[in-house]
């Protein structure tokens, strides 16, 4: 259903205390369409003095507001409202979120089903978070009360706008935390268009704020507000080490789900068609632009030829489009900034490695930051492209000669977000998945997860557990209540 969303330029606010309000210095930046390099909309540029309204806003509807007494059962309810309103409105969703990110549309209506079903999980998981009683000494009782966390910073990154946003929210609401989030200075347009339907379904003012800006300033003040107990924060590790080490003077709990460098692995002997569109669809769905992007794809010294060639073969198939055309399959990248970033990751590949297919911008296009699917062969580990994170269409194949030579080389990295294996041996398979240390490996697949399920990383890939159970502890304290049954008094002096 194209065409719901209106082309014009409109100027969005912040979203603060349950009002839509300009930032205070009147001052606003450009969202573009990747695809047109046209401007979108406007968002404002907001300061430490606009941050600092929308923390004030979470602390007081964390401290004395309603959401504080709202049970657990009806937190949930609001939250299966807010997936229902996602649902009601995929299409206009998925439409801008494809505009704004460049992602193609089926990806962007994958992602907002995915939206609404992390609202459904956390809905259901709201009242089941439970204590326990601890089996302390007869002459008293203990017992722990799950308590939320408080007021929640979440700084998220542009890849998947609304998806990172509901990873944070929900799980952060269903704790009965209160939170101010920053999208992404170039996507933050579906996390407002979000917020329109925040009141309708019950949501009181101050629970949910959003404040847009740029991460040096907007991000950099809400991560040292003294009035924020807690950073999720998603997005590349550079930035997580400031993160954390403006955190540290506040002691604010952080969570840091950062980038990758993520090994994908080929034994010979692996379901053949399946191994090869495996390999392509790990590094290039999404035009790349996935912490888990199956980047360093390792193969087998006696397959590898083979596997280069049929790579390749398959990798001219790939259809790059407009990314509302529902046949595209990547669309172009995200902004300038990264287009000249992975521009210029492809002249250094140039000098590090041969070119299999790729290497530049496809000539098709006028327009639009895209970049042309890229497989660099013959790569050397220690090469800056197979240990810097590209975040787009860019693969390093690395050739290896036995499982523990791919072990060795899969764990040469500071990263440890993600990883898959392709084998049909169920032994090497499983000895594969225990020595590689990264916080998902796959087994003849790469790149689907539930949200049912924990995502995070090892080493640089950062700390913490979004999705599951895992993350809804993210957001709870755990407050121990110590019961004296022994009216006997203290006779310690
Ligand atoms: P980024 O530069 O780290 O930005 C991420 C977010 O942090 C943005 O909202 C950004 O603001 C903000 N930010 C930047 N500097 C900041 C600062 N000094 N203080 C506070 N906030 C600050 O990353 P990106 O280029 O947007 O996204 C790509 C990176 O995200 C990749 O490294 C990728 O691997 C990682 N990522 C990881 C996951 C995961 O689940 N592990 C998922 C997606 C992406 P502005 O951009 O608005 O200025
Ligand atoms: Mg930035």
């Amino acid at each position: 259903m194209l065409g719901t969303v209106k082309a014009e330029v409109r100027t969005y606010k912040n979203f603060v205390n349950g009002e839509w309000v300009a930032g205070s210095s009147g001052e606003t930046f450009p969202v573009y369409d990747p695809s047109t390099e046209e401007v979108i909309a406007q968002v404002p540029s907001s300061n430490a003095a606009d941050v600092d309204r929308a923390v004030k806003a979470a602390r007081a509807a964390f401290d004395s507001g309603p959401w504080g007494q709202t049970n657990a059962a009806d937190r949930g309810r609001i939250l299966f409202k807010l997936a229902e309103k996602i649902r009601q409105n995929t299409a206009m969703l998925a439409e801008l979120e494809s505009r704004n990110s460049g992602k193609p549309i089926v990806e962007a209506e994958f992602d907002i089903a995915d939206v609404a079903t992390c609202f459904e999980y956390y809905g259901g998981l709201a009242n089941k978070v439970m204590g326990h009683v601890n089996p302390v000494p007869a002459n008293a009782l203990s017992f722990t009360l799950r308590e939320p966390v408080g007021v929640a910073g979440q700084i998220i990154p542009w890849n998947y706008p609304l998806l990172m946003a509901a990873w944070k929210l929900a799980p952060a609401l269903a704790a009965g935390c209160t939170c101010v989030l920053k999208p992404a200075e170039q996507t933050p347009l579906t996390a407002l268009e979000f917020a329109n339907w925040f009141a309708e379904v019950g949501l009181p003012p101050g629970v949910v704020n959003i404040v847009n800006g740029f991460g040096e300033t907007c991000g950099a003040a809400l991560v040292a507000h003294p009035g924020v107990d807690k950073i999720a924060f998603t997005g590349s590790a550079a930035v997580g080490k400031l993160i954390v080490k403006s955190a540290a003077d506040t002691l604010k709990r952080v969570t840091l789900e950062l980038g990758g460098k993520s090994p994908n692995i080929f034994f010979e002997g692996a379901d053949w068609e399946a191994a090869v569109d495996g390999a392509l669809f790990g590094v290039f769905i999404n035009q790349g632009e996935v912490c888990s992007a199956g980047s360093r794809i390792l193969v087998e010294k006696k397959i590898y030829s083979k596997f280069v060639e049929a790579m390749t073969e398959k990798a001219k198939r790939i259809h790059l489009g407009a990314p509302l055309e529902r046949d595209t399959k990547m669309g172009p990248l995200v902004s300038k900034e990264q287009y000249d970033r992975v521009s210029s990751y492809l002249e250094i590949g140039k000098k590090e490695a041969k070119v299999a297919i790729g290497g530049g911008r496809p000539k098709q296009f006028g327009k639009g930051y895209y970049v042309e699917p890229t497989i660099f062969y013959d790569v050397d580990n220690n090469a800056r492209i197979s240990r810097e994170e590209i975040f787009g269409p860019v693969a390093s194949v690395i050739p290896f000669d036995d499982e523990a030579g791919a072990i060795r080389i899969a764990n040469d990295t500071p990263y440890g977000l993600a990883a898959a294996v392709w084998t049909r041996d169920i032994y090497k398979a499983f000895r594969v998945v225990k020595a590689v240390r990264a916080g998902i490996v796959w087994v003849n697949h790469m790149q689907p997860t539930y949200v049912e399920a924990p995502w995070g990383g090892y080493k640089q890939s950062g700390f913490g557990r979004e999705l599951g159970p895992w993350g809804l502890e993210e957001y709870l304290e755990t407050k121990q209540v110590f019961v004296n049954l022994d009216e006997t008094p203290i006779a310690w002096y």
